[in-house]
């Protein structure tokens, strides 16, 4: 494992083989009956002392996201708070577990619906948010009756042992919470999902994993949910408060380095505010401190790895020859670790390619539009649609212009969503199923329905 702010060796942790992995799932196997057998009470007990320890060890957990992903000390901070959430909330939705009771139309049976806990289930994470993405899994998953195993990405493993550990201070039992370390994640992925004892998958992870492993699991026939990648589109009308949209558009392009699903792609911005946005925004990106995560004056860190920055770069590059004007960044700087300066690019065309990718990186391409329907047009011209940001001061515009984005959440004058009590996800390929709040929960049952009369 490489340290992106210094390019040195942090440390190295066990590479997981196929046979490391079905032995994992052996233990998850062995405790399901158990764990789905305890006390709904019981269980959220475990969850909210998680959450307790989760924030009682917050400091040092945000030091080791800092130290394996780069991340600004206070995102790493804001994500430790976010992700200990989670099983805050879980632990109140593992007794609210809901059934049905009602007579069949015919009047000839009662039907009556219950949820039970999907099985084994396999967890797989992304590197940029180690601690949120793991919680916003373990936690429903076990508050359902669930037991796991998960696989970290390979560059963050260390944040999710860190929380198993304080899983099993919490009174977790044994098996309940596997997580296996691997750099082979394709082979133990697939032989976990080969294993008919894995009944479910949750994955976080780019658009093109997702489709390899919705592949593998039609074998067989393995319940899925699936957050996959976005392209954020961020839509700033006329009408809107400037200062209100110049800071949401920092958080929504600048929380963790851009490096967010949730990160704002694309901003389009009316012509009639386009100078006032760009110069007030391209102000504060400037102004923004680039250095290793851990200095406490930091804004943004580096990015991931040496790849996620050439990329960056290239993008750039390709929106200046598509035409759009660098107004401020446009370069890694002098120094050693993955760092790019935050950039604005103004006056991007509406069909350059850096607005078909998703850039995950600290770079904000702007397009000048004048006509609202050209606007939410070109935002749904993307095969993602995870989450839009629209910026207006007219309420009635507001709400049917989120109603006509293709995306699975819209931030409405905010330039932020996440929520632990929220259903977070997208629609088209940028995802299946839904996180967080009680549709979260959901994802690790199944229903049974009892067709019955007494
Ligand atoms: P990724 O390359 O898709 O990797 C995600 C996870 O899948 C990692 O654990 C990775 O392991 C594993 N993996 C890679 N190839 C695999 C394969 N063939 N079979 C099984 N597992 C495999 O994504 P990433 O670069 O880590 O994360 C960035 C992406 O995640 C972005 O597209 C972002 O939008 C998306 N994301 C989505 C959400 C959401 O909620 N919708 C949230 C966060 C991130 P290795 O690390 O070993 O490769």
């Amino acid at each position: 494992m490489i340290d992106p702010a210094t390019e040195d060796q942090l440390t190295a942790v066990a590479d997981g083989t196929t046979e490391d992995a079905l032995s994992a799932v052996g233990a998850a196997a062995g405790a399901l009956a158990g764990w789905a057998g305890t006390p709904p009470r019981q269980r959220a007990e475990c969850l909210r002392r998680t959450f307790e320890l989760m924030t009682e060890h917050a400091d040092s957990l945000a030091r080791l996201m800092v130290a394996e992903n780069g991340k600004a000390l206070r995102d790493a901070k804001a994500e430790a708070t976010y992700a200990a959430e989670f099983f805050r909330w879980y632990a109140e939705e593992a007794v609210r577990m809901e059934g049905v009771l009602m007579q069949a139309p015919s009047g000839a049976n009662k039907i009556l619906v219950m949820r039970q806990p999907v099985g084994v289930s396999v967890l797989v994470t992304p590197w940029n948010f180690p601690a949120a993405m793991a919680t916003r899994k373990i936690g429903p998953a076990l508050a359902a009756g669930c037991t796991v195993v998960l696989k970290p990405a390979s560059e963050t493993p260390l944040t999710a042992l860190a929380i198993a550990s304080l899983m099993a201070q919490a009174g977790v039992p044994d098996g309940v919470v596997n997580v296996l370390t691997s750099s082979k994640s394709g082979a133990v992925v697939s032989a976990m999902l080969h294993d008919p004892r894995v009944r479910k998958l949750s994955f976080t992870g780019s658009t093109e994993v997702g489709r390899i492993l919705l592949r593998e699991a039609a074998d067989t026939v393995v319940n899925t949910s699936m957050e996959l990648g976005g392209n954020a589109p961020f839509i700033i009308f006329e009408d809107a408060d400037i200062d209100a949209a110049v800071e949401g558009a920092l958080v929504a392009k600048m929380r963790n380095g851009g490096e967010a699903c949730t990160a704002a792609n694309r901003f389009y911005v009316h012509e009639a505010v386009a100078d006032e946005f760009g110069r007030k925004f391209a102000a504060r990106i400037d102004a923004m401190v680039v250095g290793p995560g851990i200095d406490a004056a930091t804004d943004v860190g580096p990015l991931v790895n040496e790849s996620t920055r050439t990329k960056v770069a290239e993008l750039v590059d390709s929106a200046a020859a598509d035409g759009g004007k660098v107004v401020t960044g446009g370069r890694a700087p002098d120094r050693r670790g993955y760092f790019y300066q935050p950039t604005v690019i103004d006056q991007v065309p509406p069909d350059a390619v850096i607005l078909g990718t998703e850039i995950f990186g600290p770079v904000a391409p702007v397009v000048r539009f004048t006509a609202e329907a050209d606007a939410v047009a070109w935002a749904n011209d993307t095969e993602f649609g995870l989450v839009s940001y629209v910026y207006t001061g007219d309420l009635s515009r507001g709400l049917r212009v989120s109603e006509a984005l293709e995306a699975g959440m819209v931030g409405l004058n905010r330039g932020i969503v996440s929520d632990p009590a929220a259903p977070f996800g997208g629609v088209k390929q940028s995802g299946i199923g839904r996180e967080g709040a009680h549709d979260g929960l959901l994802e690790f049952t199944e229903t049974k329905y009892i067709a019955t009369d007494w």
